[in-house]
């Protein structure tokens, strides 16, 4: 049958179809763990062709997963019941603006950073930025919902979506939404499919919303003697009357290892370091970091150093792009988790991740887009020292639950894939899991569409850490 299917993609694709062990291993992998060789990896260039491939896929009930750069940090793109992986490297990218409406069109492997290069040529902006931006792809960042630190104040990228072409799981083409920004015909299918981690629909292009690029921007760096205090001050300053554009938080553990690893001269005995931006008409920053400082004194925190040029404050941002490669760099695996809470609970968190550090031995890094309550409580593990593993799936375990315990998620922007299904139940309920599975059933009757994620697996109560 192998053969047949093989033969079936060649004429579609041609030499654009692999299938040896060789080929196919790298696409096994993703930002997350495990491995799972695909039996194909098909490079698709247009929609007519994804349109082949699907019906291919049905013929021989194949399953299919689309892949963008595979910075997926939680399982999506992993072909986990193996079958056909879609990649979209090879597309001859479509990335065309049109200022006048404030949009812009592009197909999905186009990586987001030109997308946010062609904006900014145009004096506009695509408001999302996950950290990731210069290598991962619009089609990943529909598909997860992916989020970044201006989340705070321009939200994320469901909020930036006008329009999608999608490919459906019988090989139809479906138009959601529009060019406008209006747009109320029908169901809001354009929500439904972004978000959706590639198991409803294959995204062909999205129409992008733009806005006008902000004038100016200013940054501050606040220093904490504790962190509960840290935790304090996101809601003191985000109820100020000033809203920043960017908020980012790192503990103490996050901030020693960009010294470590970067030697830019950081205060190394803060609790914890707030990096808060504001931007706009350059004659208000001044007043806004004002008002922030001193809504800050309030509650006792006087330590605010403002940036006293675009130098100067593209450092402090540098402080943040680098906590990911200093801690890949310090050693092991990362494991990388997304909590998100109400704001007035962030200090709960913090005092609870101190608690669970102490009691599971583990060294726990913390940070994150903390005016969005998104907390990325991060930890390196040997994955060969199997007591270490059990200690690091009971912390994050415990993690999850108490995120939900206090209203939050399970993940604000990471997406469900593989590694958080097991804990869907505990944040949605029996009931809410089985409303979102209908939709699956009804939309992908034959699970073609990347199979084995989101929802709970009979059995599996854990995190996935291993997923072999
Ligand atoms: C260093 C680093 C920093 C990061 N920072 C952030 C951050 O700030 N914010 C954030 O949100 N995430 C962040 N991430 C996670 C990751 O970059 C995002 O989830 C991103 O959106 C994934 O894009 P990708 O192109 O790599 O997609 P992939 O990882 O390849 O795929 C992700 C999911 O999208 C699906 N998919 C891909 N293309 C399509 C398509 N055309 N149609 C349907 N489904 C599709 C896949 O099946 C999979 O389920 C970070 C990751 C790393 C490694």
């Amino acid at each position: 049958m192998k053969e047949d299917i093989r033969n079936k993609l060649q004429n579609v694709l041609e030499d654009r179809v692999f299938h040896k062990t060789e080929d196919c291993i790298s696409y096994g992998y993703d930002g997350s763990f495990g491995q799972h060789i695909p039996d194909f990896v098909v490079q698709v260039q247009s929609t007519e062709e994804v349109q082949s491939v699907v019906r291919i896929a049905n013929e021989f009930n194949m399953p299919i997963t689309p892949r963008g750069a595979s910075t997926s940090l939680s399982g999506g793109p992993l072909p986990v019941e193996k079958g056909i992986i879609m990649d979209f490297s090879q597309w001859d990218h479509y990335l065309e603006i049109f200022p006048e409406d404030l949009l812009i069109k592009a197909s999905p492997g186009v990586i987001t950073g030109d997308i946010h290069k062609l904006a900014d040529e145009h004096n506009l902006m695509y408001a999302p930025d996950p950290s990731s931006s210069s290598i991962c792809t619009i089609g990943g960042n529909l598909a997860e919902n992916a989020g970044g630190p201006r989340g705070v104040k321009y939200g994320v990228t469901k909020d930036y979506v006008l329009g999608l072409e999608v490919v459906t799981a019988q090989g139809e083409v479906i138009q959601t939404g529009g060019n406008t920004v209006k747009n109320v015909t029908g169901y809001d299918l354009t929500k439904l499919i972004v978000g959706s981690e590639g198991t409803l629909g294959v995204i062909t292009e999205a129409t992008l919303r733009l806005i006008p690029k902000p004038l100016a921007t200013k940054t501050a760096m606040i220093l904490f003697d504790d962190l509960y205090t840290a935790g304090k001050s996101i809601s003191t300053i985000l109820t100020s009357g000033v809203r920043p554009s960017k908020m980012e938080i790192l503990d103490n553990n996050a901030l020693n290892r960009v010294e470590d690893y970067a030697k830019l001269d950081l205060p190394r005995e803060a609790s914890a370091i707030l990096l808060v931006e504001v931007d706009g008409d350059p004659t208000i920053l001044d007043k806004e970091l004002q008002t922030i400082k001193e809504a800050l004194l309030q509650i006792g925190v006087d330590k605010v150093d403002i940036a006293e040029n675009k130098e100067d404050e593209d450092k402090l941002w540098q402080v943040r792009k680098l906590v990911s490669p200093a801690i890949v760099e310090s050693g092991y695996t990362k494991i990388s988790e997304d909590v998100t809470l109400p704001l007035s609970k962030i200090p709960d968190m913090f005092k609870k991740i101190d608690e669970i550090k102490q009691k599971h031995d583990l060294n726990i890094v913390v940070f994150g887009h903390a005016g969005d309550g998104n907390l990325h409580p991060t930890l390196n593990t040997n994955m060969r020292d199997q007591n270490e593993v059990e200690r690091v799936e009971d912390a994050v375990e415990e993690i999850f639950s108490y995120a939900v315990q206090l209203g939050g998620t399970l993940s604000g922007e990471h997406g469900i894939g593989t590694m958080k299904r097991a804990f869907m139940t505990k944040e949605l309920g029996e009931s809410g899991v089985q409303f979102q599975k209908a939709i699956k059933t009804a939309l992908d009757p034959n699970n073609l569409l990347n199979p084995g994620k989101i929802f709970p697996i009979a059995g599996e109560e854990r995190l996935v850490l291993r997923n072999e």
